[in-house]
């Protein structure tokens, strides 16, 4: 056993950097998400970067913690795995004989700390459409302590609009399923929806159906599907503020 070769992760550099490309932005699996917190171009493309990172753990675990180990972590309450199927992201991997695949982030876990991950396989990074100017993202995050806390629910999601009618959604929370949940029928559903009240009812309705919380020492599945709720609605209350309060919305 003396003689196993080592590979460190943290010293390959092919899992560094952010990039910008065209219409896609790639982030390097060995980034941390203090790294990600301190791009200027991100924090431009999203306003709020700082405020959502600032939830993820503490500024100790955020200037070591890795997306590549957050993901492989693969906790269903995961603040980077949620943040980024938010984006509707995509991970390239990458095996020993550097062959790479790329697959929908959604399509990564499988199971409770199960993922699609051979043994000679690593993930090299994460990549995502770059919002377009009628594209809107939100990060929610509810935990015992606002900060320095895991979540008992977290949820991000990206939507676009053309004028009024939803043309691309998509949404995730963890905390309610055995992995991070992408909520592929609620956002199925939204697609070619207009954005009203009636629409985001209907929609938490379908979420709720796709959702199978427990109980645990983060909250009751009753108080996870409460939040799970809450925090969908949140996205729209912080993305519309002018069409959509807590009065018009409902949150209880
Ligand atoms: C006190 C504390 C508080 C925390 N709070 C939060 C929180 O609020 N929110 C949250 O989301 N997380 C939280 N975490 C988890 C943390 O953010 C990291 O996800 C976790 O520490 C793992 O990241 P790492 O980079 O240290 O990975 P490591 O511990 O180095 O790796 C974890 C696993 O992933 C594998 N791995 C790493 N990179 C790759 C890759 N590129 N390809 C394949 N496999 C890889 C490693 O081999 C290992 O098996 C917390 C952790 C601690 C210790």
């Amino acid at each position: 056993m003396a003689d196993v070769n080592m590979h460190l992760l943290s010293s390959n550099t092919a899992l560094n950097g952010i990039t910008f490309k065209e219409k896609t932005c790639t982030i390097g699996a060995n980034t941390t998400v203090t790294q990600i917190a301190e791009n200027r171009k991100l924090q431009t493309l999203f306003p709020k970067l700082n405020q959502f990172l600032k939830l993820v753990s503490s500024e100790q675990i955020r200037n070591m913690g890795t997306l590549g180990g957050n993901f492989v972590n693969a906790s269903p309450i995961g603040d980077m795995s949620i943040f980024f199927l938010g984006l509707n992201a995509s991970i390239t991997i990458i095996d020993t004989d550097k062959n790479e695949r790329t697959l929908a982030f959604s399509a990564f876990h499988l199971d409770y700390k199960k993922y699609d991950l051979a043994a000679n396989e690593i993930i090299k990074n994460i990549a995502f459409p770059i919002p377009s100017s009628n594209t809107f993202f939100n990060f929610e995050k509810v935990s015992k302590r606002t900060h320095l806390d895991i979540a008992s629910v977290n949820s991000a999601g990206r939507i676009a609009l053309q004028d009024s009618t939803i043309t691309d959604a998509h949404f995730a929370t963890g905390g309610v399923a055995a992995v991070p949940k992408y909520l592929a029928k609620t956002n199925a559903f939204l697609i070619g929806k207009e954005l009203t009240i009636a629409t985001i009812h209907a929609a938490e309705a379908i979420l709720q159906s796709e959702i199978s919380p427990i109980s645990d020492v983060r909250g009751t599945k009753a108080y996870k599907r409460l939040l799970a709720k809450q925090l969908f609605f949140a996205h729209f209350i912080s993305l519309f503020p002018t069409q959509f309060q807590l009065q018009n919305l409902g949150t209880s």
